[in-house]
């Protein structure tokens, strides 16, 4: 054990395990800058006596603070949620952290692909293993098992190291130097020391996405990955999916906070702050969207019955209209630089809007599909 790891040891019975009576102290090796603009999030928080929080230390514009990874239990042998991008400081803050308190990580969850939440895999291992060297054979040291969602085409190998694979690649970095992930079944509840993690296959920000529900004698919470954020709005691949998800996600926190109760659950998201009322959230996010679909058909509307005005007067009205022209209809308050981020967004709309059979498109014009009477176009 290197020296500085000792003295730290010998401070680890300071730090008090927070309770009701004794909110948790909020943990500062040093203060995190933000690049963002977003509020501060310090760089490890005792957030309940199950959660701790650890920022992954790459601060930017899609990932606001950086992104979130959670150390969960308070036993010897410890869960980690997430593992950043591969930043060597956060490695070295979170086996700082480790050493202190004095635990092990026995598990490694991952949430989805995406770089900024698989990119430290390889490093933990790494770490994993030369600790592992150091220690005399009878001490053991742990190498922890990576779980994921196994989507088809993803090969689950038997051995380290594993062989890059060419379906591979979007797992970027980590996965060219290989490490193998047990595949987690959709409902699969993984007991650990003390707590059990449930995994929800809640696809639609990435076709991968796990949530995790985490139930203990002291807290029941979720683990939001990227598909709600504690700030700020997320990106999806299929809007469909992703409505679906956040109403099972929905579900899981209704069911948990308890029939007409007040009960508040806590969402512990991939970015930004903790969520306090994760259903509250979740149903803003759904209602979010819900607004954005019925702006989207009623600028389908407007143009086809010649109501649109672009300054130089009412247009006739068209049969079928361009993704442009919707955008420019919706967000003409904003400025030209964002229509095209706003046009993707209103593409996905329109895909899950075709898939329903409710708009159909040619040549790249979206169109209503039938006619739309006035009493249902108040249920839309
Ligand atoms: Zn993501």
């Amino acid at each position: 054990m290197p020296m500085a790891f000792v003295a730290a040891a010998a401070n680890a019975t300071a730090f008090q395990t927070p309770t009701a009576t004794n909110p948790p102290p909020q943990v500062r090796f040093s203060s995190s800058s933000s690049a963002t603009g977003t509020a501060q999030i310090p760089e490890i928080s005792v957030l309940s006596p199950m959660v701790t929080r650890v920022l992954g230390l790459n601060p930017g514009k899609f990932t606001l603070q950086g992104t979130n990874t959670y150390i969960i239990g308070n036993g010897a042998r410890r869960v980690l949620i997430d593992t950043g991008e591969g930043q060597e400081e956060y490695h070295e803050k979170l086996a700082k952290y480790a050493a202190l308190v004095g635990f092990e990580i026995e598990a490694v969850l991952i949430t989805h692909w995406h770089g900024d939440h698989v990119g430290g895999v390889r490093k933990i291992l790494e770490h994993a293993e030369e600790r592992q060297q150091r220690k005399n054979p009878d001490e053991g040291g742990i190498i922890p098992t990576i779980y994921k969602y196994r989507l088809d085409d993803e090969v689950v190998a038997g051995l380290r190291p594993v062989e890059p694979q060419p379906h591979w690649e979007k797992l970027g970095e980590s996965a060219k130097h290989g490490w193998q992930f047990v595949g987690v079944a959709d409902g699969e509840r993984l007991d650990f020391d003390g707590f059990s993690l449930t995994a929800h296959h809640t696809p639609g920000h990435a076709a991968d996405h796990l949530v995790y529900w985490l139930e203990g004698p002291e807290e029941t919470a979720m683990f939001s990955g990227d598909n709600v954020l504690g700030e700020g709005s997320t990106v999806f691949e299929d809007l469909g999916e992703y409505l679906d998800s956040l109403e099972r996600m929905a579900r899981v926190l209704a069911r948990a906070g308890g029939s007409g109760s007040n009960r508040r659950v806590r969402v512990y998201p991939g970015h930004g702050h903790v969520i306090e009322d994760g259903h509250g959230k979740v149903r803003e996010y759904i209602g979010h969207r819900e607004q954005r679909e019925r702006e989207i058909v009623g600028s389908l509307r407007r143009h086809h019955q010649g109501q649109v005005s672009y300054g130089d007067g009412l247009r006739d009205g068209v049969s079928s209209v361009g993704v442009m022209e919707i955008v420019e209809d919706l967000y003409r308050a904003y400025p030209a630089t964002l229509h095209g981020a706003a046009a993707r967004g209103v593409v996905l709309h329109l895909t899950k809007l075709e898939r329903e059979g409710r708009v159909e498109s040619e040549h790249g014009k979206w169109r209503l599909v039938g006619e739309i009477g006035e009493e249902e176009w108040c249920k839309l």
